[in-house]
């Protein structure tokens, strides 16, 4: 026994350095957050892509510790200093991310108190939270207070859950699968494919819709296929619209899709991960008929600026997303069934989870939502100057913007996608801004995607003339 008591104290003072004293807790936190502070206060004036690559050997994990100074100086050099800088309001590639300081500390705290936030008897003050949130977007979105939702990790996992939800009310299974059809256009989010691969419907048939010259979703299109499919004998069951599309911000014209949803009865999905949040601008309008979808994905990630790593899905038939996600549905009482969409873990493919609900509550609860409003409202406002200042250095620019991305090339002649293509990588060489690129009928051109809530006039102001700097070298190597 004394022997065992030794053996476990022994144990204790090796493992000590897990639970750091206070002195040493303010020690750590001074140094991180300084280095937080400067990395922020930096940013203005860091470039926004370098193409340097990670020494990968630093940063492998070895046999000696180091130091927190040492680690900090890691951190700066092989990962704040290489590729994109997501935190950064230069970032104007892809869809920009965000990273609100006061969801960063929400993240930590998150991680102090370590809440078990998929459990709602584990956590009833963590999960209340996280359903607080849900039903704030179910207000937003005029989804029913009798719908279910879940914070997830992103809009890939957020889409997968109303996919299978939908598969699983319309009993996409067997030999079902191969005569099943779902409609959808080429421009939605690739994760939309990937999450019908993973949920064993690779097999469906996929009617890719023809897009209108505004890459949205022509109707027309779309009801004449139903009905041919259905005069086959086919069973359709599915319609995926975007709020937003990622390469050009479009959106599907949500309220006749939904009435072709609804009278050929038929599931409606609107991806508005990056576009949802616009919903609460001057652009309302262009949402109206996204509450009568019967799934819905927003990425607070994206359209609340908050660090990567939260996405939300609200579906309307509580049933449908049970049968997949609910693992006590087969033996549990009807009594607790009442309930059982209140634990995250119940709508969800996670069990433990990170309580990323506190990332997107205090900011909330301390900022309240108008700057969020503002801001949304700023990155409508600077695509267009955008626009017009590209037009002014002699840029074509694509159909007027819907919210807040769009896209440029040069009409250079010749060999336009080739000219593009060298101006990007011109552009990306430079680095102060980030820019990316998409194919659109096979037509290169520079995406431009504003929704950092960092992107200010200066930083367009500064995009603009390395554009121009970057303009005149590619007009000069492609004559010589
Ligand atoms: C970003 C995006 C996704 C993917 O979401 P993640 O959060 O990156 O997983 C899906 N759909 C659209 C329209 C997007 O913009």
């Amino acid at each position: 026994m004394q022997q065992l008591i030794r053996q476990i104290q022994e144990y204790e003072s090796r493992s000590e350095l897990l639970e750091p004293g206070m002195d040493e807790r303010k020690f750590l936190l001074n140094k991180m957050g300084s280095w937080a502070n400067q990395f922020i206060d930096k940013l203005p004036d860091a470039k926004a892509y370098n193409p340097k690559t990670a020494d990968r050997e630093s940063l492998n994990i070895g046999e000696n510790t180091k130091s927190i100074e040492e680690i900090i100086n890691l951190l700066e050099e092989e990962v704040a200093e290489t590729g994109i800088k997501p935190a950064s309001g230069g970032h104007l590639g892809y869809i920009p991310g965000g990273g609100v300081f006061s969801a960063a500390l929400g993240d930590f705290l998150a991680a102090v108190t370590n809440e078990y936030a998929g459990v709602s008897y584990a956590s009833p003050g963590g999960v209340a939270i996280e359903n607080a949130l849900i039903n704030w977007l179910k207000h937003i979105f005029c989804f029913p207070e009798t719908a279910v939702g879940n914070l997830a990790s992103g809009g890939s996992i957020s889409n997968m859950i109303a996919l299978t939800a939908a598969r699983d009310k319309y009993r996409v299974k067997n030999e079902n699968i191969r005569r099943s059809v779902i409609y959808l256009s080429v421009q939605v989010h690739h994760c939309i494919q990937k999450s019908l691969r993973i949920i064993g419907l690779e097999d469906v048939l996929i009617r890719y819709v023809p897009l209108d010259e505004e890459y949205k979703m022509n109707i027309v299109a779309l009801e004449e296929q139903i009905l041919s499919d259905k005069k086959e004998g086919l069973n359709p069951y599915l319609i995926i619209a975007s709020a937003g599309t990622t390469d050009t911000g479009a959106i599907d014209p949500l309220e006749a899709i939904a009435t072709i949803a609804r009278e050929n009865n038929l599931w409606f999905h609107v991806d508005a991960a990056y576009g949802g949040f616009f919903i609460l601008t001057s652009k309302k309008d262009l949402f109206k008929g996204i509450e009568k979808a019967d799934s819905l994905v927003v990425d607070p990630h994206k359209g609340m600026f908050l660090p990567y790593g939260i996405g939300a899905v609200l579906v309307k038939d509580a049933r449908a997303v049970q049968h997949a996600h609910l693992y006590e549905a087969n033996y549990m009482q009807d009594a607790l069934l009442e309930e059982w969409s209140e634990s995250p873990a119940n709508v969800s493919p996670e069990l433990s989870k990170h309580f990323r609900g506190l990332r997107m509550w205090i900011p909330l609860q301390l900022h309240g939502i108008k700057p969020f409003i503002a801001c949304l409202e700023e990155k409508l406002l600077q695509v267009q100057y955008m626009r017009m200042r590209l037009r002014d250095l002699g840029f074509l620019t694509g159909p007027e913007p819907q919210l807040s991305v769009s896209f440029f090339w040069y009409p250079s002649g010749g060999e336009e996608n080739e000219f593009n293509r060298k101006l990007l990588n011109n552009m990306h060489e430079d680095g102060t801004v980030f820019f990316s690129s998409t194919l659109l009928n096979g037509k290169f051109v520079i995406r431009i995607a504003i929704l950092s809530f960092r992107t200010k006039i200066k930083t367009l102001n500064k995009a603009l003339s390395m554009i121009s700097n970057s303009l005149n070298r590619t007009i000069k190597e492609m004559n010589g």
